[in-house]
This record gives C-alpha cells, sequence and structure tokens, in this order.
C-alpha cells in the first residue's frame, strides 16, 4: 500500500510535506485497510464503520437500499439498465461479488428463475433476503396463466413496494443496528415520497378517458399497475419472457386491438421489440392503425445518473408516458416531496455565455 492510497480522504488542498505525511501514515498503519472489491476501494478507519455491502439482483431493490442506507452502504445492483430478469443468469463475477455481501436482496417470486442455485447456494452463509416476503399473499396477483405461481413484478403498484422497502430497510437495521436510527428516519422519508408517487400516479391515469385505459405491452409485467391505477392490461406474452410468443398469440392480441380501437401500444426497455411490431403490422392488415405510445421500463431501471435510473424516476416515466399516449393529461404540477425528487436530476437551464457569439438576428434591413 503506498502512501498516498494511506492518506486519501484526508489529503487537502495543498500536498502534506513528506514528514508529516510519513507521521500520519505511520499512526493510521494499523487502523487504516483498504479493500478493493469489483474495482471499488473503500478506505476504513477504525472507529469509523466499514459500509455494509450490500448486493441486489434487480436495480430496483439495489435502488431501495441506497435511498434508505446513504453512505453507510456499497450497493451493488447485479442487473442494469435493459436486463430482463427471467432470463438473467449470474456471471463469475456476480457469484463473487454475493460471496463477499453482507446482505443479498433478491425479489423472488420465481422472477429470477435462473439465479435461483446460486441465491439458495448463498443463503447458507450469507444474509439473504426475499424482499417481497412481507407483502401479504392475498395482496399478490396469481394469474391462470401463470399455472399457480405469483406474478412477481410487485414493484408497479408503489403500495405494494412499499412493503419491500420496509423490509429492505430492516434486514439494513439486521446487520447494521448501529445505524438503526438512520435507517429509520430516511426509509419513512422515502414512504412518504412513495405515498405521493402513488396518489399521483392514480390522478394522472384516472384523467385517461375511460374508452382508452387499456395497456398493450409485449410481456405481462404491468398487472399490478393496472390492477392498483385503474388500466385493463393486455400483453403478448405472459408474466415470463422465457418463452416465445406464439402467432397465435399475436393475432388473438390483434382481434382485440380492432375491436376495441386501442390507439396505443408500449414497447419495452428490457423486452426486444419485435413481437409489438407484429402487432401493429397485422393491425395495420386490418385496417387500424396502432402507433408506438413509448418506451416503458418494465422489468429494469432506465441508465444510471437519469431519474429513470432510479424507481420513482421509473414509475413516473412510465405513468406519463401511458397518460400521455392514451389521451389523458398529466396533472399539472407534481406533489412537493416529488417535485423536489425529480429536481436533483432536472439539468438547469444554461446560463448565457458572454463568449459565446450571439445567434444570427433576423434580418431587419429596411
Ligand atoms: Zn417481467
Amino acid at each position: 500500500m503506498n502512501e498516498s492510497m494511506t492518506v486519501v480522504g484526508l489529503q487537502t488542498g495543498s500536498p502534506p510535506r513528506r514528514g508529516v505525511l510519513r507521521a500520519v501514515a505511520m499512526m493510521l498503519a494499523g487502523v487504516v485497510s483498504l479493500a478493493a472489491c469489483g474495482g471499488i476501494e473503500t478506505i476504513a478507519i477504525a472507529g469509523e464503520r466499514e459500509p455494509l455491502k450490500v448486493v441486489a439482483t434487480i436495480g430496483m431493490l439495489g435502488d431501495a437500499a441506497r435511498q434508505i442506507a446513504g453512505d453507510r452502504a456499497n450497493v451493488t445492483s447485479l442487473m442494469n439498465e435493459g436486463v430482463d430478469p427471467h432470463t438473467y443468469k449470474p456471471t463469475p463475477g456476480d457469484v463473487r461479488a454475493m460471496s463477499g455481501a453482507d446482505v443479498i436482496l433478491y425479489n423472488g417470486l420465481h422472477l429470477e428463475g435462473r439465479m435461483a442455485d446460486v441465491i439458495v447456494r448463498m443463503a447458507g452463509r450469507r444474509s439473504v433476503v426475499r424482499a417481497t416476503e412481507t407483502i401479504d399473499e392475498s395482496l399478490l396477483r396469481e394469474p391462470a396463466e401463470f399455472a399457480g405461481h405469483f406474478d412477481p413484478h410487485v414493484w408497479f403498484d408503489v403500495s405494494l413496494w412499499k412493503s419491500v422497502v420496509g423490509r429492505v430497510r430492516d434486514a439494513l437495521i439486521e446487520k447494521d443496528p448501529a445505524g438503526k436510527e438512520a435507517y429509520a428516519l430516511a426509509a419513512s422519508e422515502y414512504l412518504l415520497l412513495l405515498d405521493e408517487l402513488h396518489a399521483y400516479a392514480k390522478a394522472s391515469i384516472a384523467s385517461i378517458p375511460e374508452k382508452n385505459r387499456v395497456l398493450v405491452t409485449a410481456h405481462d409485467a404491468f398487472g399490478y399497475f393496472g390492477r392498483a391505477y385503474g388500466l385493463e392490461v393486455l400483453a403478448i406474452q405472459g408474466i415470463s419472457t422465457d418463452s416465445e410468443a406464439s402467432l397465435q398469440d399475436i393475432n388473438a392480441l390483434v382481434d382485440t386491438l380492432v375491436a376495441r380501437k386501442v390507439p396505443a401500444v408500449f414497447i419495452e426497455s428490457s423486452v426486444p421489440r419485435k413481437t409489438i411490431d407484429a402487432l401493429i403490422e397485422g393491425c395495420k392488415g386490418r385496417g387500424h392503425t396502432v402507433r408506438v405510445g413509448g418506451e416503458l421500463f418494465s422489468d429494469a431501471l432506465g441508465r444510471k445518473g437519469t431519474a429513470a435510473g432510479t424507481y420513482v424516476g421509473m414509475v413516473l416515466h412510465n405513468v406519463e408516458a401511458v397518460t400521455r399516449a392514451l389521451g389523458g393529461t398529466i396533472p399539472d404540477a407534481r406533489p412537493l416531496r416529488l417535485s423536489a425528487y425529480m429536481a436533483r436530476f432536472e439539468t438547469p437551464p444554461t446560463p448565457t455565455r458572454v463568449n459565446t457569439p450571439a445567434p444570427a438576428a433576423p434580418s431587419e434591413k429596411p
């Protein structure tokens, strides 16, 4: 370990004299440790707590942990933008990350179908938490076509997701009791934000003319969304993307779209759009024009660093895209917490720079 690494975080603007540097380094030699894990370096000083290592399968769970833990935890999500959890196979790197984690969070309800073996293996050694376990089973959807299994896409009913957030909070407290107050405070603030999001989603979707309240997507991720906010949901594929949509499925849906004059269908960020294109073509052949109402985030968050890279931004994007495409009206103002939350991601207008050439003025020659 070199000296500059040892004192990272202690350096100020001017470089310290070598003697001072050495003294500080020696003082800290016994109490500073540098841990490198997956390229992320963490420095812990004795007396200070090392951040909790949390690994989440899907981004939505990772985001919940981040919102609650702040800098008390280093959170890694294994599946990021555009990744489909139904078909995702863990990489050797994922297994390493899980092996080194203090807490592993997964959705369960067969969402992470191909990770089951690894999750079971980890459960013997690590704190492995099925984040949906505290949701009252009577509130879970059990669609006939999913043969006795529950629908895993619980994040699209914000009121259900609150239960998941509560479970994540408790998992963090169990592993890091010293942080109990901080976790509880952050979680209660975040839950208030989710209440606002839930109410906003209801109001927004309710503005869609009743005959247009039909949400058509590639796979059936939006059952909870439809139930919570009042939309009928039709999907080409079933609950999982693990099997191909058949021509029969597509034709049956074309019949419905034509008969009901559904104006828009939606593509999904984590599912190839070819089935939706087949649907649009099918309708065209029958004289009914259906357009793409936009891209919805279904089973994965959007790009890191954007609003849709967080759970709240993802839900808000979907709510507003669906409202617009189906002829509703976005509420005039967002509630206070939601508005403040989203403002973090909105870039302020660029100030005019004096050295920037002014745009050519319209010619006003007489
Ligand atoms: Zn799905």
